[in-house]
Order: structure tokens, then C-alpha cells, then sequence
């Protein structure tokens, strides 16, 4: 049930939408990816999330939103209101909350951070260590990815987001807006308000790039989150990364119960970009060097994981993020060919060669 008692906070939204059970089945999936068990009663859906609850009543046409804080109240106005204005884009819902928190004047999921450490892991990874303050909901939600929010050489004093009525950032000035990426928090120390994050410098013309290149401690940026799907727990693992996905999968490795087991593949460009990782688990590491091939012409890594066999018993979690061609022949495989589902599996296209600023929109 996703009544609000009375310690909770409560909000709803009128959506103005003709079609809305037409949506129903995307948004529901969707949800049900962040880990919300779904139920439905007449024409009424409920979700109940770790955090709080949320339902959608198609009769009346309103969506309702609970929570026992804040940070948990706005994670799932966000939730809710991003699958509505994805998959019901063709009618351009309007969506405007009522209730608690619906006069916030301060961003929930945005930090601002200030650079404090700047150094190079490899050839071509730099790690950058920010402080910020009040950091505990980037360790909520499972998921382990931020949208960073950098200067630029044409906005070097951009203005961060305010909330919308939405529940989603709105931009204060088009030409003072920040350029969004998307990083991974490759560690987090919540006591010490600390996060660093690992840069991958690629060549050509960039903006996150470009930005890690020339950090300095002392300079800041905005952090929005946490995005990105929880990794559902398993007995057994295989990850796949090329060098954008490499801070996850480093996170996870880390972090991941001892007993688990599994085996790992790591595209690097040459041997020089190995690095170490304290890996607590009992997955195997194994790194693949392009050697010569650019960045998103090799198709190792996607043949690598392909080619594992997962076990006949027991929990298995795929987990793949690397350039666009080559998430789509491993998501490809493990849902298509293999017929595993959302709940196995999570094969993301980290970037994509030629398009800047994947993802971060
Ligand atoms: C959930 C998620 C987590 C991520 N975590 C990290 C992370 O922790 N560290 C990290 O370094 N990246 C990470 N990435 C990838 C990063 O967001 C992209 O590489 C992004 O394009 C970098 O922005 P940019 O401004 O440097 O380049 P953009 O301005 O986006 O792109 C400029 C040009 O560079 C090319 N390009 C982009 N990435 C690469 C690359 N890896 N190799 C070669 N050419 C490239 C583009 O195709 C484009 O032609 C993550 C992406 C996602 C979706």
C-alpha cells in the first residue's frame, strides 16, 4: 500500500494525459527496474520502494507520492515524473505536485563540490577527489552514478538547477546552464564528505575530458543524484567494462560480498592502463589491451562476455557498460538469445563514438 501515515511526507500530481493506461505498462516496468514491487487493485497500481511508496490511480488520473524524508520523497517524485515524461512524451504531460516539499526552494539530489586532489592512476585515468557537504543520500537508492554539472570555456560561472514543479532540475538562465556528464562515484566517504571520481582523458574535442585535464583543487562543479539502476545481488557475477565502466566495475569488485564468484573482463587500451584493485570477491579479473584498435572498434570485450557460460543454478547478475555497439551485442545476447530479463541483467551503452554527452541529458 502507498498510503502516506501520518510521520510520512505525501505529494500528488493531476496528470493531465488521455492515455494514461496506454503508458502503464512502460512505466510500471521501468519502476519495477528500480527495485519498486508493483500491485495493482481495480484501477489503482501501487509501488512500494526500500524508501517509500507511490501509486497511480487511472480513474481519477492522479499519481501519489510517499515517503519518511525528504531525500526519499524526492527520489521518487523524480522516479515517477521521468517515466511519465518519457514514455507518455507524445501528449507533453504537464506535471505539477501538490503537497509536501512542493515549495522547496533547494535541489534535493544536487551538491556543489569543490576540487581538493588531483592525480594520475594511469596514463589516462585521473582521479579527481571532491568535498561537498551532507553527501549521505549518494549512498541510498543503489545507484552508483552521478550527472556532473561542469564550468565551460563560454559559461566559466554557470548557475546550478533549481527544483521544478515537476520534481525534475529546472534551469534558472539558458545561457548560464552548465554542461552535464555522467561519472561514476568510484568511491564515497560520506563521514569526510568526500568523493573521488575517475576520468577517463579520451582524445578529441570534450567537455568532462577537457575539464579533468586541467582540475586544480579549488575549483567546482555541481553533482546531481545518484542515476543509474541498482545491481541486483547474486551468488554469481559476469562484468564486462571498457574504460568508462571501469570505475564501476573496480566499485563493485570492492564492494561485493566475499563469497561472491564470477569472472570480470576489462578493455583497457594497452597493458600500461592496469591498475590495481582491491577486489574482495572471489570473481576473476582478467584485462583485455585494444593494443592499437581504437576505442569502440574492438569487439573482444563484447565476444569475451558473450562467450561465458552462466551457471545452471543459483542467483547470476549480468552487468556490461562499455561504448554503445558493443552494449547492444551483449544486451543482445544475454536477453535476447539467452531470454534473461531486467531482473539479470544490465547492459549500458556508456558512450557513444562520435556523439558527445551520452546519457547526460
Ligand atoms: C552511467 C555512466 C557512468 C559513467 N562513468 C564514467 C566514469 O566514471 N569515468 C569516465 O571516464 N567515463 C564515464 N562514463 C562515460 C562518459 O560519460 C562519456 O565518456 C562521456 O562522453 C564523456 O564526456 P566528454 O565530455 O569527455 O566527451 P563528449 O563531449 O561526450 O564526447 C566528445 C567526443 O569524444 C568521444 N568519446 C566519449 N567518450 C569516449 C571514450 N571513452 N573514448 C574515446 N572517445 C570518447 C565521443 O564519441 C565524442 O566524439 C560514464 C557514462 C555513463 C552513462
Amino acid at each position: 500500500m502507498s498510503e502516506a501515515s501520518a510521520s510520512e511526507l505525501a505529494c500528488e500530481a493531476r496528470l493531465n494525459l488521455r492515455h494514461l493506461p496506454h503508458y502503464m505498462d512502460r512505466i510500471s516496468d521501468r519502476l519495477q527496474s528500480f527495485e519498486a514491487d508493483a500491485s495493482q487493485e481495480g484501477q489503482r497500481i501501487d509501488f512500494r520502494f526500500a524508501f517509500g511508496g507511490a501509486s497511480f490511480d487511472m480513474e481519477r488520473l492522479v499519481m501519489r507520492a510517499n515517503a519518511a524524508d525528504r531525500d526519499g520523497l524526492a527520489r521518487i517524485k523524480d522516479l515517477l515524473a521521468t517515466a511519465v515524461r518519457v514514455y507518455a512524451r507524445e501528449e507533453n504531460p504537464e506535471i505539477v505536485w501538490t503537497g509536501d516539499l512542493a515549495d522547496e526552494t533547494r535541489l534535493a539530489q544536487l551538491r556543489e563540490m569543490i576540487v581538493t586532489d588531483v592525480r594520475d592512476l594511469t596514463p589516462h585515468m585521473r582521479r579527481i577527489r571532491f568535498a561537498g557537504e551532507d553527501l549521505s543520500r549518494f549512498a541510498k537508492f543503489g545507484g552508483m552514478h552521478i550527472r556532473m554539472l561542469f564550468p565551460t570555456r563560454e559559461i566559466p560561472d554557470p548557475l546550478w538547477p533549481m527544483p521544478g514543479s515537476n520534481g525534475l532540475p529546472a534551469w534558472p538562465s539558458d545561457d548560464r546552464r552548465p554542461v552535464a556528464r555522467v561519472y561514476t562515484i568510484r568511491a564515497l566517504d560520506v563521514a569526510n564528505g568526500i568523493i573521488d571520481v575517475d576520468f577517463l582523458v579520451h582524445p578529441g574535442e570534450s567537455v568532462g575530458a577537457a575539464w579533468a585535464m586541467q582540475a586544480a583543487p579549488g575549483m567546482k562543479v555541481g553533482i546531481m543524484g545518484p542515476v543509474g539502476r541498482p545491481v541486483r545481488p547474486a551468488a554469481w557475477y559476469v562484468l564486462g567494462a571498457d574504460e568508462t565502466g571501469l570505475p564501476a566495475l573496480a566499485r563493485l569488485l570492492e564492494t561485493l560480498p566475499a563469497e561472491t564468484k564470477g569472472v570480470a573482463f576489462v578493455e583497457i587500451a594497452e597493458d600500461g592502463e592496469r591498475q590495481e584493485i582491491a577486489n574482495a570477491t572471489g570473481i576473476e579479473l582478467h584485462w583485455l589491451a585494444r593494443n592499437g584498435v581504437p576505442a569502440g572498434e574492438d569487439r573482444r570485450l563484447a565476444d569475451a562476455v558473450c562467450a561465458v557460460a552462466w551457471p545452471q543454478n543459483g542467483s547470476a547478475f549480468g552487468w556490461f557498460a562499455a561504448e554503445a555497439a558493443a552494449a547492444k551485442i551483449v544486451r543482445e545476447h544475454w536477453r535476447g538469445t539467452l531470454g534473461f530479463g531486467r531482473d539479470q541483467t544490465l547492459a549500458a551503452a556508456y558512450w557513444r563514438r562520435g556523439a558527445a554527452g551520452l546519457m547526460a541529458g
